[in-house]
C-alpha cells in the first residue's frame, strides 16, 4: 500500500502496536523468500506482523534492481516514509535487497532517515541491526548507517529454518551468478555463484514436507548449475532432484530458472523419469538473434537453444515451456527484433515474460550510447506480446477434452465458488469443487480455455 504524504500526515497517529513490523517486497521469488526469512528473524526477537507500514514500528523495504521501475517505487516510498518519520520518532526503517547492495551510498544520501542498509547476504544480521537502531533511538543518539558499501556477498546466507510450511514453498538452493550477462545487475547485487550444501536442502525440504508442503520450487539464478562449487564434492542438479524425489509427502518439484548452456541430457532424462519433477521448463532465451545473444554475453546460440527445445519435446511430449525475452536491447535493429519474433513463432512457447530493455547503471549495456528510444521499445514489446498471447490461446485450446492433474490450492481469489491450481505443465486450471480438496491432487477434464489458463470439471 502506498499512501500520499497528505494521507500519512492525516493518519499521523494511527493505532501503533509496539513491536510490529512491515516488509514491502519488490522483485523475484528470491526476494519473496528473503522477505519470509526477514520476517522469521524479526518474529524471533518478538516482533509481530503489521497490516500496513503505517502501523509498524520496523519498516523494511526489500528492493529489486533488475529494472528501473521497482527502484523508482522504492525511492518514492522512502520519500513517504520521511513524512511518517517526522511524526513518529520510534519508527525504524531499513532498506534491504538488491538496491541496498548496489546503491547503498545513494540511499544514504537521498534518504538519511533510513536506519540501516542491509545487503543480500546479510539477512542473519537483521536482529542485531534492529536492536542497535532501537538503542540509538532510546538514547537519542545520531543514527549512523552501517557500512555496507560495495560488499559483495561470498558466503551462503545463513538461513532461518523456523518457517511455517505452505502448500507450495520456495527453497533457495543457489545464490549469486557467474554468467555476467551485460544487461544484468544480479552478479553485482547477489555476488558470485554459491550452492547451498545438499544436506541442508534435503533437511529443509523434509521439514517442509512433514509440515504439509506438497510442492517445492527450487530457486537459483542459474539453478541447473547447482552443485559446482560444493565443499563436500560436486552434486549435479539432476542428482539433487532425484534425492528430493525420495522425500515422503512431497508431491511435486519445480525449479527456476535454468540457464540454456547448462541444460544437459541428464536433466532432460530426469524430467522424463523422476516422478515428482514437473513437466514444465522455464528456459530464458532473451533474444532470437545470435549477434544480440553474443552482445548480451549469453553463452549459447539460437541453434543450440532450439536443439534443447527439440530434445525436451522429443523426450517429454507435452512438456510445458515458458521463456523470458528482452526487446530493445542497445543497438537492436528492426531485423534483429524480427528474428526474435520468428523464433517465438517457431518455438511456440506456452507463455513468456516479455520486457522492454531497462537501463541498469553499472552494467556494460547500461553504459552504451546506442540505446533504443522508449517509443520503439514499447512498440516492439506490444508486437511481441500480441504474438505470444495469440500463441498461448491457441495452445490452451488444444487442451479441450484432455484430463490434467491439478494440485488444488483452494478457492480462486476472484470467485470463491471455484477452486484453482496448476497442472503439471504449469497451466492455471479453474474448476468447481469442495474447498476441502485443498492440498490434494485432482484430475480435471478441460472444458474451456483462455489466455490465462484452463477451465474444467472434476473427473
Ligand atoms: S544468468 Fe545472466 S540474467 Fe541470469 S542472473 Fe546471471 S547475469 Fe543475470
Amino acid at each position: 500500500m502506498i499512501l500520499s504524504p497528505e494521507t500519512l500526515l492525516k493518519s499521523s497517529r494511527p493505532q501503533i502496536r509496539r513491536g510490529t513490523y512491515f516488509i514491502q517486497t519488490w522483485g523475484c521469488q528470491m526476494n519473496e523468500e528473503d522477505s519470509e526469512q526477514m520476517a522469521l528473524y524479526l518474529e524471533g526477537i518478538g516482533f509481530e506482523k503489521a497490516e500496513s507500514f503505517v502501523e509498524a514500528q520496523v519498516i523494511l523495504l526489500n528492493t529489486c534492481s533488475v529494472r528501473k521501475k521497482p527502484e523508482d517505487k522504492a525511492f518514492s516510498l522512502l520519500g513517504e516514509l520521511e513524512t511518517l518519520r517526522r511524526g513518529r520518532s520510534d519508527v525504524i526503517i531499513g532498506v534491504c535487497g538488491c538496491m541496498a547492495q548496489a546503491r547503498a551510498d545513494e540511499i544514504r544520501k537521498r534518504a538519511p532517515h533510513v536506519d540501516f542498509v542491509l545487503g543480500t547476504g546479510d539477512i542473519g544480521q537483521l536482529p542485531s541491526l534492529v536492536e542497535e537502531a532501537s538503542q540509538r533511538r532510546k538514547f537519542q543518539k545520531r543514527v549512523e548507517l552501517p557500512e555496507r558499501k560495495g560488499k559483495i556477498v561470498d558466503d551462503v546466507p545463513q538461513r532461518h529454518l523456523g518457517r511455517s510450511p505452505k502448500l507450495k514453498s520456495f527453497v533457495p538452493i543457489q545464490y549469486g551468478c557467474d554468467k555476467f550477462c551485460t544487461f544484468c545487475i544480479v552478479p553485482t547485487t547477489r555476488g558470485r555463484e554459491r550452492s547451498r550444501p545438499t544436506n541442508d536442502i534435503i533437511e529443509e525440504v523434509t521439514m517442509l514436507a512433514q509440515g504439509g508442503t506438497k510442492e517445492v520450487s527450487l530457486l537459483g539464478q542459474t539453478v541447473n548449475s547447482y552443485g559446482k562449487n560444493l565443499v563436500e564434492g560436486r552434486v549435479p542438479f539432476s542428482k539433487l532432484l532425484w534425492m528430493l524425489n525420495d522425500i515422503e509427502g512431497l508431491e511435486r518439484i519445480r525449479y527456476m530458472s535454468p540457464y540454456p548452456r547448462d541444460f544437459r541430457s541428464d536433466l532432460i532424462e530426469t524430467i522424463r523419469d523422476c516422478p515428482k519433477v514437473m513437466e514444465s521448463v522455464h528456459l530464458p532465451i532473451q533474444s532470437g538473434d545470435d549477434a544480440m545473444l553474443k552482445e548480451m554475453h549469453r553463452l549459447y546460440t539460437v541453434d543450440s537453444f532450439l536443439e534443447i527445445v527439440e530434445n525436451l519435446r522429443r523426450a517429454i511430449p507435452g512438456v510445458g515451456m515458458t521463456t523470458d525475452v528482452i526487446v530493445g536491447y542497445p543497438g537492436e535493429t528492426e531485423e534483429q527484433f524480427e528474428n526474435t519474433m520468428r523464433l517465438m513463432e517457431k518455438v511456440r512457447f506456452d507463455g513468456a515474460y516479455m520486457f522492454a530493455y531497462s537501463i541498469r547503471p553499472g552494467t556494460p549495456a547500461g553504459d552504451r550510447k546506442d540505446q533504443i528510444p522508449e517509443g520503439v521499445k514499447k512498440a516492439r514489446l506490444a508486437k511481441l506480446i500480441d504474438l505470444q498471447n495469440k500463441i498461448t490461446c491457441e495452445i490452451n485450446e488444444t487442451f479441450l477434452g484432455k484430463v490434467v492433474e491439478v494440485l488444488v490450492e483452494g478457492p480462486s481469489s476472484r470467485n470463491p465458488e471455484v477452486l484453482q491450481g496448476y497442472s503439471r505443465d504449469f497451466r492455471m486450471v479453474h474448476f468447481e469443487g469442495s474447498p476441502d480438496r485443498k492440498g490434494r491432487l485432482a484430475n480435471v477434464k478441460v472444458t474451456g480455455s483462455q489466455q490465462y489458463g484452463l477451465r474444467g470439471e472434476l473427473v
